[in-house]
């Protein structure tokens, strides 16, 4: 049985875009070996827990209709699926390792501690701990215990040791252990660190695939160490590249926006989203840029993944998702918009004029915050101010009687109408259409205007010329 999982911490505004790419491969990966997906919260940092951050991340998820088998919210059989919720389990397996001597207790203080690394970074060392309890002895643990000495649990990493981690994409990785700190397994306040807790649980889990950024390679050797002091088997490991910006720079927030409800919120569709993600790193067998679930799910490969840090780019992505936009029924279409604006803009647009314009803007718009770009003017009057219009002032009025005329508002009649004046008065065509664009939508660039005038009915046009300020 193909598992897999996210392990998101809930120390953000809400889910990362990094996290979200990473959610959807594990969620492909499942899906397509006809496995569970899984989401467990690792919130055994409590410093850095944000309040209202897990209910953030599991809603933007379903948002982005990445639903999970197995959570916090939805149980299963391997729960709980909140590392807090499982302190007892992390105290009884660290204690294990205790006892095979993979693991020590260290009762160094902060003081101690904050001596060592300064002595180290002052002879150019990489700071790490430097071995203080690793050797003590039974009676001076026993006694320190007694005492009520403070402490915490260290990971005894073997010396000279080469940890191999094979990873799905990135083949073989060697690591020395001597490199590596004698990692706090349980702090002093009694909550594991992220490396024994996600060994235990991806463990306990059976989580059969690790899916995780790039970031968490150099965890793993350590993780290694601790499925071996435990006798366990390994699961694959499986290090995704991490998104960058277009300029290569890591994909951060001063750059990109970087929550992933963002990009609902200016209106992007998930799938397109979706559909962008997967091509990071990887790309479709036949090269097409814009494919559903069920195709991606029959050629999806993850030994595919590239693991050059791909370029995510918020242009490309507002292409595909116009083409997604471009390929919607207007029926569909009309519901998306309408739902989007009552979502993130509190606002009730008029169905049937939603429906009207549809035509208009659908080849124009690339994401849904786009169409109030275009067509707020449908749904209120713009304050257009005849001082604004100076110096076309002198045919407005004409403008206005030659409208007032028309018994057959129709777009062509409009047309015919409007060049017609604009040969009397000798102007340019242009010119006559600009200046009515203005009034009308209150923007030089607009839908096509008499489509836009006969979608707004002759009374509101007139009204509209009659009205300005
Ligand atoms: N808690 C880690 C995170 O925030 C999980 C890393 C992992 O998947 O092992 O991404």
């Amino acid at each position: 049985m193909i598992r897999t999982r996210i392990a998101p911490s809930p120390t953000g505004e809400d889910l990362h875009l990094g996290n979200l790419y990473t959610a959807y491969i594990n969620y492909l990966w499942a899906k397509k070996n006809h496995g569970k997906f899984i989401v467990r919260i690792e919130d055994t940092d409590r410093q850095r827990l944000v309040p209202g951050a897990e209910e953030k991340i599991l809603s933007t998820l379903k948002k982005f209709n990445i639903f999970y088998d197995e959570g916090p919210d939805v149980g299963g059989d391997f729960g709980p699926y909140r590392q807090s919720e499982r302190l007892s389990l992390y105290k009884k397996y660290v204690l294990e390792l205790i006892g095979k001597e993979a693991a020590y207790y260290c009762f160094c203080s902060k003081e101690r501690l904050d001596e060592v690394r300064k002595k180290m970074t002052a002879d150019k060392k990489i700071p790490r701990y430097d071995g203080h309890c690793r050797y003590l002895s039974k009676k001076e643990i026993d006694e320190n215990l007694k005492k009520g000495t403070p402490y915490v649990i260290r990971l005894k990493v073997p010396k000279n040791k080469k940890i191999k981690v094979n990873d799905l994409i990135r083949g073989e990785i060697i690591f020395d252990s001597n490199n590596i700190d004698d990692q706090v397994l349980l702090k002093s306040d009694g909550y594991p660190t992220y490396h024994l807790a996600v060994v235990i649980d991806d463990y306990l889990m059976r989580i059969s695939h690790v899916i995780r950024a790039e970031e968490w390679l150099s965890s793993t050797p350590k993780h290694i160490l601790l499925y071996q002091a435990f006798d366990w088997p390994l699961p694959i490991f499986c290090h995704l590249p991490i998104l960058r910006n277009p300029d290569r720079s890591k994909l951060s927030k001063r750059k990109n926006p970087v929550w992933a409800s963002w990009y609902l919120q200016q209106g992007f569709l998930p799938e397109a989203v979706l559909n962008y993600l997967t091509l990071m790193g990887w790309s479709h067998p036949e090269q097409k840029e814009i494919f559903d679930f069920d195709e991606l799910l029959k050629v999806f490969d993850i030994k595919d993944i590239q693991t050059v840090g791909p370029a995510f780019d918020p242009v490309k992505l507002e292409w595909i998702n116009g083409e997604y936009i471009r390929k919607t029924q207007n029926s569909k279409l009309k519901s998306q918009i309408l739902k989007y604006y009552q979502v993130y803009h509190k606002k009730n647009l008029q169905a049937e004029l939603v429906e009207q314009t549809i035509p208009l803007i659908k080849e124009r718009i690339k994401k849904f915050s786009d169409y109030s770009e275009y067509c707020q003017f449908f749904f209120e009057r713009p304050a257009v101010q005849r001082l604004s219009l100076l110096k076309e002032n002198h045919y407005i009025n004409n403008i206005y009687q030659e409208l007032e005329k028309i018994t057959d508002w129709k777009t062509d009649v409009i047309g015919e109408r409007m060049v017609r004046l604009a040969k009397k008065i000798g102007i340019k065509n242009s010119e006559i259409f600009m200046t009515l664009r203005l009034i009308i939508t209150g923007k030089k660039i607009s839908p096509p205007l008499n489509e836009s005038m006969v979608i707004l009915g002759k009374k509101e046009c007139l009204e509209r010329i009659k009205n300005l300020s």
